[in-house]
C-alpha cells in the first residue's frame, strides 16, 4: 500500500550498529510499517532512506532506538526530509565505503541462546557444530581485517558459503541475514586434533570427543579459541594443574577456570547478583569471585588466594567442550609466562607443543590477538581489570570535539592504545608488557589496525613522560607531533573521562611506579587536576627504592628501606635479617649510595606485606598487595588497633608519613596480634590518611570531587574504605568501572587529555 502524500527521510544511525543484525532489523520494521526505501552500512554507521506516511516514519525512528538488537549500541538517530521517490519496496543495499571509517566495530559476542538450541538439536543441520553463529552472536573484532564489516574483509573470506548458508545470508527475514561469519558443517571451519609431531589424530566432532577423553586422562591440551590459544587441563586433577604450572613457569599467578553454566559456577564460588550478570553477559569476562570452602577443584589453581577467576563458555566450541567434559576446566592463556598469548597457527605449534600434549586446532584465522577480559563485581558496581575480548574495541564519546587525529600509546606495562578524533575515542584490547619483543610487535600491529578500523590517521601522538617506555620511544620515532603526559595525571584523566567530568578534581593516584615531573618515581600522589593540567599538592613520603626494578619483584627490599628510615640501627638489623639473608647488602647500599627514591603507595603495600611475613618475593605483579588485602578480608574482629601516621604540611606540599604506623605494626606483630587484624588495621589507617588529606585539600581548594585511580585501587577493600570516608565527609567520589584503574587505562587518559587540549 502506498501512503497518500508520502514523506521521505534520510536517516543516519550512528553507534555500534554494524555486524549486530541492524540492517535485517531495519528491514523488518520498515516492512511492518509499509515503508519503501533502502538501508545500507557505510563507514559512518547505518544509512537509511525511508518513505511512507508521516506517522509511520515517526514510529520507525522511535523503534530504531527502542527495539534495536541486543548487541547494538545506538548513539544517535538523525534525519532530514527529502523529496519522495518512486521506489516500490524496501531493500538492503550493498555497503558503501566512504573512506572515513567511524562506525564502531562490534565486539566478539558469546553464543546466543537460539544458536545453542540448534547446536543441541540432533535434527538441526548445525547439531554440535562448533562454529555456529548468527547476527546476534559470534566472532567480530578478532576476524575483521578492515571496515565496512562485510565477509570479504574478514578472515571468513576464504570459506564459500554452501547453498543453504547463502540462502540464510540472503533472506532478510532470517536470523542469519548478512551474518558475516555464517557457516555450517558443510561449508565452514572444521576442527582437527593434532599431535606434537604434526599428525592429524582426528577431525570434526571426533576431534572434539577425543580431546575430551584425553583431557580426562590428565593431558594438557592447547585449544584454539576466539582471540588466541588456551591451555586446558582438568580443573579437578591436582597433578595436571601442577604440571601445567611447572611447564608454563607460572608458579602462583591464579589460573582461570571455565565452568559450564551458572549452576556450576555457584558450586565453586560465592556469586553476588553483579557477578552473575557479568558471567552471563554476551561479553563473558573472567570474573573474580570468592572461592567456596568445599569446592572440588585443585588447590593449585589459585594458591594462597581466597578468590578464583571463573568464566562461562563463549563460543560453541567451548560450550560443547565443557558439556562433554562434564566438569570445570582450567583454561589459561596459551603462552609461557610473560609471553603474549599465541594466536597464529605456526607460532602456536612452535611455542605451545613445548607445553601441551595435544592441540585442538581449527582453520578459521584469528586476525588480531585478544585475551580474555577480567572483571569483578564490587559493592560499588562492576570494575574492569583487563579490557580485552568482549570489551574491545571500546568506543566512548567525548564531551568535547577534537580537531586532531590522536593516537595515545599508553604505558609500558598492561599496555593498551587509544585512537581519537572528532567526538569519539576508541581503546584497544589489552596488549601486555611491551618489554617482550612479540608483545611490542602486537602493539605496532594494534596501533595500525585500530587506526584503520576507525579512520584515525594520527597527527598527534600522546605518550607517557617516562623516556624509557617503549611506547614513548615509539612516539618519538614516529616523527609526528607529540605530547608528553605525566603518568598519574593520565590515571586521573581516565577516571575523569569515564565519569564525564571536565571540572577540576582532587585526584588520588595510588599505583606502582610512574615518572614524576621532577624525575623521581611517583606513585602515592594527590593532584589538583583537570584535563588541561595538574598541580601536585600532596604525596606519600619519598624513600629509597633499593635496587630499582629489583625492588618490584622483591618486596623485602622496600621493607628494608622503611626499616632503615624508622628504626634505630640495632633494630634495623634485627628486623631486616629476618626478611632476607642478603638484607645487610641492601642496607649498606642504601646507606652508602644515594638510591632513586619513590613515593609509591604500591611499594608501601609491598613493604608491609613483607614486614608481616606475608610475601617477600613475588612471582606475579601485585602479588604481595593482593595477599595483604586477602589477609585483611579474613579479619572478622572489630577491635583491630588504630594506627597512627603523620601529615606534614608546608606552604606548597603536604607529605603523608606512615613511619609511626609501620613501627606500630612491628610492635603489634611482636606482641602476637593476628595477621588479619594487622592487615585490616593497615588498610583502615591508609584510608583514613587519604580521607584526611583530601578533606584538607577540599577546603583549601574549594573542590568537593575526588577521583580515585591507579593500580592500587584494584584493591576493593581500600577503595571501599576511602569512598565511605570521603562520602561521609561530604565529598563526591569518582571510581572506575569501564576503564581499568591500572595502567590498562593510561592510553584512554592520555587521549582524553590530548582531545581536551585540542578541542574545537
Ligand atoms: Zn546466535
Ligand atoms: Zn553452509
Ligand atoms: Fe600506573
Amino acid at each position: 500500500m502506498v501512503a497518500n502524500n508520502p514523506v521521505r527521510r534520510r536517516i543516519r544511525v550512528t553507534g555500534t550498529v554494524q555486524g549486530v543484525g541492524f540492517r535485517p532489523f531495519v528491514y523488518r520494521i520498515a516492512k511492518e510499517l509499509d515503508l519503501t526505501g533502502y538501508v545500507l552500512n557505510d563507514s559512518l554507521g547505518v544509512l537509511i532512506e525511508a518513505q511512507g506516511a508521516q506517522k509511520s516514519l515517526d514510529r520507525f525512528e522511535q523503534l530504531l532506538i527502542d527495539n534495536a538488537p541486543d548487541l547494538a549500541i545506538v548513539e544517535t538517530v538523525t534525519s532530514e526530509e527529502l523529496d519522495p521517490s518512486s521506489d516500490k519496496e524496501f531493500v538492503i543495499l550493498q555497503s558503501k565505503d566512504l573512506g572515513l571509517a567511524a562506525a564502531p566495530v562490534s565486539i566478539d559476542a558469546a553464543t546466543c541462546d537460539q544458536c545453542l538450541i540448534e547446536i543441541d538439536d540432533p535434527h538441526n543441520r548445525r547439531y554440535r557444530y562448533p562454529f555456529t553463529n548468527c547476527t546476534n552472536c559470534g566472532p567480530r573484532y578478532t576476524i575483521i581485517k578492515s571496515v565496512p564489516y562485510d565477509r570479504p574483509f574478514t578472515t571468513m573470506s576464504t570459506f564459500t558459503m554452501c547453498d543453504e548458508c547463502q540462502k540464510e545470508y540472503d533472506e532478510p527475514t532470517d536470523r542469519r541475514f548478512h551474518a558475516q561469519p555464517n557457516a555450517c558443517p558443510r561449508c565452514g571451519p572444521t576442527l582437527q586434533l593434532i599431535s606434537p609431531r604434526g599428525l592429524v589424530l582426528s577431525t570434526g566432532d571426533d576431534a572434539l570427543k577425543q580431546t575430551v577423553s584425553l583431557l580426562k586422562e590428565g593431558l594438557i591440551a592447547a585449544i584454539k579459541g576466539l582471540g588466541g590459544y588456551h591451555l586446558a587441563v582438568d580443573a579437578s586433577n591436582d597433578a595436571s594443574v601442577k604440571l601445567l604450572r611447572s611447564k608454563k613457569g607460572r608458579w602462583d599467578k591464579p589460573f582461570a577456570v571455565m565452568v559450564q553454566d551458572l549452576a556450576w559456577a555457584n558450586q565453586i564460588c560465592e556469586l553476588n547478583a553483579g557477578a552473575k550478570a557479568l558471567l552471563s553477559s554476551p561479553k563473558r569476562p573472567i570474573v573474580t569471585c570468592a572461592k567456596k570452602k568445599d569446592h572440588s577443584l585443585s588447590n593449585a589453581i589459585a594458591p594462597n588466594l581466597d578468590e578464583l577467576g571463573i568464566f562461562l563458555p563463549y563460543t560453541p566450541l567451548h560450550y560443547l567442550l565443557l558439556k562433554d567434559f562434564g566438569s570445570p576446566l582450567v583454561l589459561t592463556s596459551g603462552n609461557m609466562t610473560d609471553d603474549p598469548i599465541a594466536y597464529e597457527d605456526s607460532d602456536a605449534r612452535n611455542r605451545l607443543f613445548q607445553l601441551a600434549d595435544i592441540m585442538l586446532h581449527h582453520n578459521r584465522t584469528i586476525y588480531i590477538r585478544c585475551d580474555d577480559s577480567v572483571a569483578k563485581s564490587t559493592c560499588s558496581g562492576q570494575q574492569l581489570i583487563r579490557r580485552a575480548r568482549g570489551y574491545a574495541p571500546e568506543v566512548m564519546r567525548l564531551k568535547c570535539s577534537t580537531r586532531r587525529n590522536i593516537l595515545a600509546v599508553g604505558a609500558e606495562l598492561k599496555n593498551t592504545v587509544t585512537v581519537a578524533k572528532d567526538d569519539f575515542l576508541a581503546t584497544s584490547q589489552h596488549i601486555g608488557d611491551l618489554e617482550h619483543l612479540s608483545t611490542y610487535q602486537s602493539f605496532t600491529h594494534t596501533v595500525a589496525h585500530l587506526g584503520n578500523l576507525f579512520g584515525v590517521h594520527p597527527d598527534l601522538i600522546v605518550h607517557d613522560q617516562h623516556p624509557e617506555y617503549l611506547s614513548t620511544k615509539f612516539a618519538h620515532q614516529s616523527n609526528l607531533e607529540s605530547l608528553a603526559t605525566q603518568h598519574h595525571h593520565a590515571h586521573i584523566a581516565s577516571c575523569m573521562f569515564e565519569n564525564q567530568t571536565t571540572d577540576p578534581v582532587i585526584g588520588v593516584a595510588f599505583d606502582g611506579l610512574g615518572m614524576g615531573t621532577d624525575g623521581t618515581l611517583w606513585g602515592g600522589e594527590f593532584l589538583i587536576a583537570d584535563l588541561e593540567g595538574f598541580t601536585r599538592v600532596a604525596h606519600l613520603k619519598a624513600l629509597p627504592l633499593p635496587g630499582g626494578a629489583k625492588a618490584i619483584k622483591e618486596p623485602w627490599r622496600m621493607a628494608v628501606s622503611w626499616l632503615n628510615e624508622i628504626c634505630p640501627p640495632e633494630q634495623v638489623e634485627k628486623y631486616s635479617s629476618v626478611l632476607n639473608p642478603k638484607s645487610y647488602l641492601v642496607l649498606s647500599l642504601i646507606q652508602a649510595i644515594p638510591q632513586p627514591t619513590t613515593t609509591s603507595m604500591g611499594r608501601l603495600f609491598d613493604a608491609v606485606a613483607a614486614l608481616l611475613g606475608i610475601r617477600s618475593v613475588i612471582t606475579y605483579e601485585g602479588q604481595a598487595a593482593i595477599e595483604l588485602e586477602m589477609q585483611a578480608m579474613r579479619n572478622t574482629s572489630k577491635k583491630y588497633p588504630k594506627l597512627d601516621y603523620e601529615i606534614l604540611t608546608s606552604d606548597s606540599m603536604i607529605v603523608a608519613d606512615p613511619s609511626q604506623l609501620l613501627l606500630q605494626i612491628l610492635k603489634y606483630k611482636d606482641g602476637g596480634l593476628p595477621l588479619e587484624e594487622l592487615a585490616m588495621a593497615f588498610h583502615n589507617s591508609i584510608a583514613q590518611m587519604t580521607v584526611q588529606i583530601c578533606t584538607t585539600l577540599a577546603s583549601i581548594n574549594r573542590i568537593d570531587t575526588v577521583a580515585l585511580s591507579g593500580g592500587v585501587f584494584q584493591n576493593s577493600l581500600l577503595s571501599q574504605l576511602c569512598k565511605q570516608g570521603l562520602e561521609k565527609n561530604g565529598m563526591r567520589v569518582m571510581t572506575h568501572h569501564r576503564i581499568p584503574p591500572n595502567d590498562g587505562g593510561i592510553s584512554t587518559g592520555q587521549a582524553a587529555i590530548g582531545c581536551w587540549k585540542n578541542r574545537t
